[in-house]
């Protein structure tokens, strides 16, 4: 897409003049001027390789894909279904930690800051057994899902 105007000069002469080439049609934002280097030979758009002028553009199939991320993941930390648990977990020891409030078991500041998105108020008793018969239930369909494996 190139706005009105803007005329790109097509060709480029390289090496003293000894090399005349495609160049790259891309606009500066700031200078208003045409990108001086010369196109990529892939480029389907006169582009340089700085400008979107790559060829490839990564895998497209899903086992492409699937290919790359496993050659990219190192320790598997950061992956969704870790920090999914690891964000359940922060929030099961913060209502754990409010448990032991209301059941009068400390009397230890409360820990400060953002609480996990998972995490809800424990503020009486029944909350405190309802927590816990929650987490039996998620136990019970924990190890079913295994099962089902
Ligand atoms: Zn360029």
């Amino acid at each position: 897409m190139q706005k009105s105007g803007f005329i790109p000069n097509l060709s480029l002469l390289t090496a003293g003049g000894k090399i005349c080439c495609l160049r790259c049609t891309a606009k500066s934002k700031r200078s208003g001027l045409q990108c001086g280097r010369p196109a990529s030979k892939e480029s389907t758009s006169a582009k340089c390789h700085m400008h979107g002028g790559r060829g490839s553009s990564g895998p497209k199939t899903e086992e492409g894909r699937k290919r790359i991320a496993a050659a990219n993941t190192k320790t598997g930390q950061y992956t969704k279904t870790t920090k999914l648990a690891m964000s359940k977990n922060s929030a099961h020891l913060a209502q754990l930690e409010d448990a032991m409030h209301v059941l009068g078991m400390t009397k230890a500041t409360r820990t400060r800051g953002r609480k996990s998105a998972f995490y809800v108020p424990v503020t009486s008793v029944q909350g405190v057994c309802q927590m816990f018969l929650d987490a039996e239930l998620h136990k019970a369909e924990a190890s079913s899902e295994s099962f089902k494996k």
